[in-house]
């Protein structure tokens, strides 16, 4: 457990929230099946939020 988001690094336990995922667990098993699917993951760039966690591009580019 690091406390970051694996795609997007945001420190999850960290203020604003805004309806972004923080529960690590759930953040690490969605993004391991995404790559145990070969499914690509989005650039927080082209989606605007974070496929993993959800944070807004503002929260994690702050
Ligand atoms: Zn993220």
């Amino acid at each position: 457990m690091m406390g970051i988001c694996p795609h997007c690094k945001i420190e999850l336990k960290k203020p604003p929230f805004n309806n972004r995922e923080t529960n690590e667990l759930l953040i690490v098993m969605n993004y391991r099946s995404k790559l145990d699917n070969k499914i690509k993951i989005k650039s927080i760039d082209e989606l605007g939020y974070c496929e993993v966690c959800n944070a807004k591009i503002e929260e994690i580019k702050r």
